[in-house]
């Protein structure tokens, strides 16, 4: 991908080698809500009750100076995260306001080890997620490694898409689709809330083909490779992928995120189309 000399954005919060408040609690909201909040939010196919038990029981993580250090500000992982994000920012605002609508930017907060977050408390252990609470993608750059050498997805672009799925949830948040299916999922079974789960998921995976389509008929930002990058990482974190990975078998029911081959045909047809009507995940199987 080509990022180096273009834009960075303003609104990285970087709280990496910060201290979290001690006593921190999973904070405002409760229940139902903040699963719904939790599961919109997740990257990766991880059960909302284990964030959530995450959020609850973990210990401030005690801060040596030494090691939490904050890295100096202008590192190479910084500055891309940054370009990357100010990319989503020229495209989702043009994509807005070419509907008559406004495009409210979300800030990305950087962390390492564990963040609070208006979603509650979270570890890096959950992966990267956005909190629709606070309009806040949360990061921890440690994730790109994991990305790298477990789900064996490398490469910047792939880096990219992960960023581009966590501000497509933001898009869902201002669009009013994630207050809808959360909505939804509070009078809805296990299995239809999965199943709206998916529908999401699918959905972000699909604006992030969006943004890649436009980012790169605004600047050429792709190069040879880089498509391939991307759908290797969305096909890496499809949750037949993770159970299969983690627990040695596939449950679909259990699927939050969808397959590896859903991810794949979303994120593609979102690149492909490059609009919003292309994502309409809800009502594709109609
Ligand atoms: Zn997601």
């Amino acid at each position: 991908m080509r990022w180096r000399g273009e834009r960075q954005s303003d609104n990285v919060e970087d709280r990496r080698g910060m201290p979290i408040s001690r006593g921190a609690k999973v904070g405002g909201i409760s229940g139902l809500g903040l699963v719904a909040l939790v599961v919109v939010g997740l990257y990766l196919g991880i059960d909302p009750a284990t964030m959530l038990q995450i959020g609850q029981n973990m210990q401030p993580p005690s801060v040596s100076t030494e090691q939490n250090a904050r890295p100096a500000a202008n590192d190479d992982m910084r500055n891309f995260v940054a370009v990357v994000l100010a990319e989503t920012e020229d495209v989702w605002n043009a994509a807005f306001a070419k509907s008559g609508k406004t495009y409210e930017e979300p800030k990305l907060v950087l962390f390492s080890g564990a963040v609070e977050s208006a979603c509650g408390m979270a570890g890096s252990a959950v992966g990267p997620f956005y909190c629709p609470a606070d309009h806040k993608v949360y990061l921890d750059l440690d994730f790109f490694e994991e990305l790298h050498y477990q789900f064996g997805a490398s490469g910047d672009f792939a880096q990219a898409y992960v960023i581009a799925h966590e501000v497509g949830h933001h898009v869902q948040t201002l669009l009013g689709i994630t207050q809808k299916v959360t909505e939804l999922q509070s009078r809805s079974s296990r299995s239809d809330r999965n199943k709206l789960s998916v529908m999401t998921e699918l959905q972000a995976d699909c604006l992030a083909g969006m943004w890649a389509h436009q980012a790169d008929k605004n600047r050429n930002i792709l190069e040879a490779g880089d498509i391939e990058e991307g759908l290797n990482a969305a096909s890496a974190v499809g949750d037949d992928r993770i159970q299969k990975r983690t627990q040695g078998y596939v449950v679909p029911d259990g699927f939050t995120h969808g397959s590896a081959a859903q991810r794949v045909m979303w994120f593609k047809r979102g690149f492909e189309q490059g609009n919003f009507q292309a994502c309409d995940t809800f009502n594709a199987g109609r």
